[in-house]
């Protein structure tokens, strides 16, 4: 699997005087089982390009290939791309309207043409798949918390078995144990099923902890590309752009200005402690950390 968007551009009301640029030359390949985050302010087109990845809107400049052939090529599948690609809007529990969870999870495999039979047992195994017991089959989806209800809309994603899973702030208005719940099934689901996810995440500690490779859009352009340590490094160009690193960089860099030898590159809680464990008991993290 690769997707790979060549100078990439949208403008919304293309043509009107309310045309809007949207995203602005944006090119970059995502590849076989990738944990990728997606990040920026608000307004910074991150929506809009995830909308793309699927084929749900189209570029108005540029092209992208699912697996080296365009989407825009004539006779494309869009209904197979989009099996392909499976996305989760924001607030995706307002699409949750069957009688019971098991239907409603169902109702992307049916639309994919599978049987009945077929189409529930790809939705049992979905809502396995994010924890979501037995007993949770039958109840209606408005009876479940926020965090269930959500969990019951990514597995309605997931039972269409796509090979890319693309969540667009999954953890919004969740509280914190709903937040973890959802980003350790998400990690989970990564880890082990091999799944190429793309997290579209307000929270730096969030995309930190989590994955491996950080998109940053600003303004419709892509700002950076990179590992989140190295992306993180930036932190004044991020700040620049309404963005920050996580917390624990910007104590550890007061730390160091305070006097104290403590590495500066960390970027989640865990690495944090233990490089002021490491200050403390008077060893150098990075002499230690280097072969
Ligand atoms: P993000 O998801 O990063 O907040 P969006 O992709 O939603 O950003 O928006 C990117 C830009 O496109 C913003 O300037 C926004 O105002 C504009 N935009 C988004 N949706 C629409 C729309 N339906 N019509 C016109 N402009 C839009
Ligand atoms: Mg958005």
């Amino acid at each position: 699997m690769s997707i790979t968007l060549d100078h990439v551009e949208y403008k919304y009301s293309e043509g009107t005087p309310m045309e809007t640029e949207a995203l602005h030359d944006v090119s970059l390949e995502i590849r076989d089982g990738e944990f990728i985050g997606l990040i920026g302010h608000t307004g910074s087109g991150k929506s809009t390009l995830i909308q793309h990845l699927n084929g749900l809107m189209r570029a108005t400049g540029g092209d992208i290939l699912y697996n080296g052939e365009s989407i825009y090529r004539e006779g494309y599948s869009m209904k197979e791309l989009r099996s392909h690609v499976g996305l989760v809007f924001q607030y995706p529990e307002y699409q949750l309207f069957e009688s019971d969870v098991l239907s409603d999870v169902c109702f992307g495999p049916k639309n994919q043409g599978l049987s009945e039979e077929q189409a529930k047992a790809r939705a049992i195994e979905a809502l396995r798949l994010v924890g979501m017991g037995e007993e949770y089959d039958k109840r209606s989806p408005f009876d479940l918390s926020g965090g269930q209800k959500r969990r019951a809309a990514i597995a309605g994603v997931l039972a269409m078995k796509p090979e890319v899973l693309i969540l667009d702030e999954p953890t919004a208005g969740l509280d914190p144990k709903g937040r973890d719940e959802i980003l350790g099934q998400i990690a989970r689901l990564h880890r082990e099923q091999g799944l190429t996810v793309i997290l579209v995440s307000h929270s730096m500690e969030d995309v930190a902890v989590y994955v491996d490779r950080l998109l940053v859009m600003d303004h419709g352009r892509l700002r950076f590309d990179g590992a989140p340590r190295e992306v993180f490094s930036h932190y004044r160009e991020l700040e620049e752009i309404g963005l920050a690193a996580p917390r624990v960089t910007y104590i550890a860099h007061a730390l160091k200005e305070a006097g104290f030898p403590v590495r500066t590159d960390v970027i989640t809680v865990a690495e944090a402690e233990e490089a002021i464990l490491c200050t403390l008991n008077g060893t150098n993290e990075r002499e230690k950390a280097t072969p």
